[in-house]
């Protein structure tokens, strides 16, 4: 059987309301051609992102009702404890309210001037805490990972040679942690695979250097390991995590992507001299040990979550209906990011719309007609998140995309198909996509609050005439 079908029946639904062309032109508008500055209730479907945004099950609800809300000792956190313990078999198990936090409290702890900490990409919440204590956040990710068509099945892997080098290079005295993160967030949700785990770990051990794992997708990366690696076509998911942890001193989460809850978070390690640093930190900011930023009600549903992202069935329906999308779009002639990653497709916007130059946000246009075509919101990657530089000018980035996220257990195959016929209908008339420009914007992170204007709209052209008009009269 081919049809992807979704392995859960639905209890509970959360209706969406339609909109028109017109009345989402009028949204539009308002929101100054900024997609986060939508109302949600106007989006049809949100692939905004897939951080905090899965469904729970009914299970999780469940234990959301058991969730014992004492200050210290909770059983909550035994549960917890023990259902992080099992995929995860640090000895140091410390609750945060999400990823960013445990980020912030380990960095604060090996972080510091003239310190490197080695990734295969970092993620922008890590790099940001690294680079706040003065440490420099490096990527090594094999050259494959930035080629968008390279079909590479672990584009997430980390680059061995420069690896070594690069701690040859710096001392081993200067690079308190090497990190992997799985799958590869920044690098379109590209897997790494078991080999290079070990790898990675041996290189760390030669240099005495201890491996973290930045574990977000710790679940999708597992189930890559077991459709492309051909050592582990028959292992277990559960037993292919546990394995990926053994070669890692410890792991920073954000329980908002595989552990299918919509907030919380994890700091674990090996290492009792960290341990009590962090937990002491913990307590300045997060809270008590044994719940630090989250409820009892959280922690249970967490523990509960680890179960179900490692059910296999689940995993197929993830990744086979990421895969679809990706397929589809490919037939349909639009270019995308390969091989599909786990979480996300991305359309490779500045290659689909060559009229528009990359300081015409040709990701930008593209996400603002999917709103305006279907509803859908989707997340530029690309000139307009990265192109404004220190110095207040601006250059393209490396790339222009438009970012699908999929949200866990959310949307069903007749949404995803939805998706593909409203990109195909653009893709059609593409040519009558225009470029942006930005009429407003802040210092920093401009993505969140820029406004737009569609280059040939009245309203850009009145504004251009106006300029002129007093630049002449001055
Ligand atoms: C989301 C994410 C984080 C940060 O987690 P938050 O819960 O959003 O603070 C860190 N690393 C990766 C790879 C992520 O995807």
């Amino acid at each position: 059987m081919n049809t992807i079908i979704e392995p859960f029946r639905i209890k509970s639904v959360e209706p969406i309301r339609m909109t028109t062309r017109e009345e989402r032109t009028t949204f539009l508008e308002n929101a100054h051609y900024n997609l986060f500055a939508l109302d949600s209730e106007n989006v049809i479907i949100d692939l905004l992102t897939d951080s905090g945004t899965s469904s729970m099950s009914a299970n999780q609800w469940a234990s959301v009702m058991r969730g014992d809300e004492s200050y210290a000792g909770s059983p909550s956190f035994d549960r917890f404890h023990k259902a992080v313990h099992h995929l995860m078999p640090f000895s140091h198990i410390i609750p945060t309210h999400q990823g960013r936090a445990a980020e912030k409290i380990l960095f604060s702890i090996i972080g510091g001037p003239g310190k490197y900490i080695l990734n295969n990409t970092h993620f922008d919440t890590t790099r940001a805490n690294i680079e706040f204590t003065g440490a420099e956040a490096i990527d090594l990710v094999i050259a494959e990972g930035k080629i968008p068509d390279s079909e590479h099945p672990f584009k997430g892997n980390m680059d061995i040679a420069r690896l070594e080098a690069f701690i040859k290079e710096k001392g081993p005295e200067n690079i308190p942690l090497v990190m992997l993160t799985v799958t590869n967030n920044s690098g379109g949700g590209q897997p790494v695979s078991m080999e290079n785990i070990k790898e990675t770990k041996y290189i760390c051990m030669k240099y005495d250097i201890p491996l973290f794992l930045d574990a977000c997708r710790f679940a999708e990366n597992a189930y890559f390991i077991k459709l492309r690696e051909p050592a582990y076509a028959n292992v277990k998911v559960e037993t292919i995590v546990q394995e990926m942890f053994s070669y890692a001193d410890g792991c920073t989460m954000s329980a908002k992507k595989d552990a299918l809850v919509n907030m919380g978070g994890w700091l674990a390690m090996n290492n009792p001299v960290w341990a009590e640093v962090a937990r002491n930190l913990l307590i300045l900011t997060e809270g008590f040990p044994t719940y630090g930023g989250l409820s009892g009600r959280d922690l249970e549903a967490i523990a509960v979550g680890l179960v179900e992202v490692v059910d296999e069935d689940y995993l197929h329906y993830r990744i086979s209906s990421t895969q679809y999308l990706g397929r589809h779009l490919t037939e349909a002639g639009i270019p995308i990011v390969k091989p599909a990653g786990g979480h996300a497709i991305y359309i490779d916007a500045r290659n689909m719309l060559p009229h528009i130059t990359p300081l015409e946000y040709p990701g930008q246009s593209l996400a603002v007609e999917l709103y305006l075509h279907a509803g859908i919101r989707a997340c530029e990657i690309g000139t307009v998140m990265f192109g404004l530089q220190m110095d207040g000018t601006e250059k393209a980035a490396p790339m222009d995309l438009v970012r699908l996220a999929i949200p866990r257990r959310v949307y069903t195959q007749s949404h995803i198909d939805y998706v593909i016929e409203a990109l195909t209908e653009i893709n059609q008339n593409k040519a009558k996509l225009e470029g942006m420009k930005i009429v407003w914007q802040p210092k920093q992170l401009r993505h969140f609050s820029a406004r737009f204007l569609p280059i040939n709209s009245v309203q850009n052209q009145k504004e251009n005439f106006s300029k002129a008009f007093q630049a002449e009269n001055a």
